[in-house]
């Protein structure tokens, strides 16, 4: 709605004045008193800020291949996409570090989203493995939680350690996700973990097992070994073909399950992309200006890396995940139709995908699996809210809540591709050549503007500095032809 005036101090929204109607001039005597700082939204549209509910803030797995992108090339990356509020689903650099970054953010002492700090639960994990009864991961947990966590990542677990872990999540107000690995699918599914009272449901895994037919076990092949990436990729393609057909009525009663529990879906599409297009992925507008070396070092295809599975990946791999893509966008659409939330988020920083952009390109998969752009920003903003406890506070543009504004300057609604970085191809007809056209102007958190040229020239910068002294041949693999 509009002409609108929307006053914020000391950070928060304090009011919303119509000040007008469309098409005719603004009236002067309904607008508030001049503040200290206006920002000239004629013509232009006002979002909540955007909600990224799966990210890692840089990750001690590219250390690997030499140094890592400084932090601030995820932060500016994020707010110039305008996201204002990250959920660090790991907190990968030590749980201390995050909540530190969480402090800075809070502070406005750092340019950075607000961050919401999720602490690895260190189990069934392949780096630290560390609780072994549920007692000892009870004990784990209160820790956390007087540190001042705000969740848990699960990444799979016994069932009597995780089934008293959530208990005790539960009791100390803590949230809950989980990357719901194979090695744990024998004993459990996410309906299992969903009714043990798991907040949400990351990625897929999990979900299909909740509905399989025919068999109880994915039928892996003989060879099958989680630990080689190609195998485990090649194979989890194939989760969605064992399970009921959509819309048939095990797949219904599956989300109607799912419903009575408020359970949540993080279907995290964009980040899987590559498997189901490898030359889209990895030949995406934005990674000449926009990938860190270090990233796209750690992306090219080498065994050890997370992700980096494409020394072997075929045509029939990418046509299994199309059709994966399929039925998995189709289940989170059935959810969202029924009432259920399902919200957007990238898990940047693996399978040529780079914060900020994989976020939008998630938003797009939002709107292929069906999505009207209206669900998508409701999605990105107060479902994600909801998911995270602060329905309260962010989420939606009203009075009382955190200042957290998106400022368009072309309508997102009529193109989700304005919102990228580098912007949507366009031809001007005044000129006769093509240009790119960005959406996003102004990214508001906490009432502090940013401004996104300047976001993304920083991010330049950093990206420049981290190539110097190679060249294009070097970034498209072509050195060595
Ligand atoms: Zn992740």
């Amino acid at each position: 709605m509009g002409p609108i005036d929307i006053v914020v101090e000391n950070g928060r929204i304090t009011q919303i004045v119509s000040v007008g109607f469309p098409g005719l001039p603004i009236d002067p005597e309904r607008r508030p008193p001049q503040g200290d700082f206006e920002v000239d939204c004629h013509g232009k549209w006002v979002t909540p800020g955007f909600i990224d509910s799966h990210v890692h803030i840089g990750h001690f797995l590219h250390a690997s291949n030499g140094e890592q992108a400084p932090v601030e090339y995820v932060y500016k990356l994020w707010l110039a996409h305008g996201i204002t509020t990250v959920r660090d689903m790991w907190s990968a650099n030590g749980l201390g570090w995050t909540l530190q970054q969480k402090a800075a953010s809070e502070a406005n002492e750092i340019t950075a989203p607000r961050i919401m700090a999720y602490a690895g639960f260190p189990s069934n994990d392949e780096f630290l493995n560390i609780i072994h009864t549920p007692e000892e991961g009870r004990t784990w947990l209160r820790g956390i939680a007087e540190r001042g966590a705000d969740g848990v990542k699960f990444y799979g677990a016994s069932p009597a350690i995780f089934k008293a872990a959530l208990e005790e999540s539960k009791a100390l107000g803590l949230r809950t996700g989980c990357h719901h690995p194979q090695m744990a699918l024998s004993r459990l599914n996410a309906l299992t973990t969903a009714s043990w009272g798991l907040t949400s449901t990351e990625h897929f895994y999990g979900v299909p097992e909740a509905m399989f037919e025919r068999t109880s076990i994915q039928p892996y092949p003989a060879n099958y070994d989680f630990m080689d990436e190609y195998l485990r990729y090649n194979s989890s393609s194939q989760n969605f073909i064992h399970a009921a057909e959509p819309g048939s009525t095990k797949w219904n009663e599956t989300l109607d399950r799912f419903l009575e529990l408020d359970h949540t879906f993080v279907p995290t599409l964009a980040i899987l992309e590559a498997n189901r297009d490898l030359m889209r992925a990895r030949r995406a507008d934005w990674h000449d200006k926009y990938t860190h070396k270090n990233l796209w070092d750690f992306f090219e295809p080498q065994r050890q890396n997370h992700g980096s599975y494409w020394f072997q990946w075929s045509t029939r791999n990418e046509v299994e995940w199309k059709e994966h893509f399929r039925r998995w966008s189709a289940f989170v659409y059935d959810y969202m139709k029924k009432g259920g939330r399902v919200c957007p988020a990238s898990d940047a920083g693996f399978l040529y995908q780079i914060d900020g952009f994989c976020f939008i390109r998630d938003l797009e998969w939002f709107q292929e699996a069906g999505f009207h752009p209206l669900e998508i920003i409701r999605a990105a903003t107060m479902r994600a809210s909801e998911l995270m406890g602060l329905a309260d506070e962010i989420g939606t543009v009203e009075v009382g809540k955190c200042a957290d504004l998106l400022v368009h300057q072309e309508n997102p609604l009529g193109d989700l591709k304005f919102l990228y970085g580098t912007g949507a191809l366009r031809l001007n007809d005044a000129t006769g050549r093509s240009e790119w056209r960005r959406g996003l102007q102004y990214t508001i958190r906490n009432g502090v503007v940013y401004d996104t040229a300047e976001l993304l020239a920083d991010v330049r910068e950093i990206v420049a500095q981290s190539w110097a002294g190679a060249n294009i041949d070097t970034l498209l693999g072509q050195d060595n032809v």
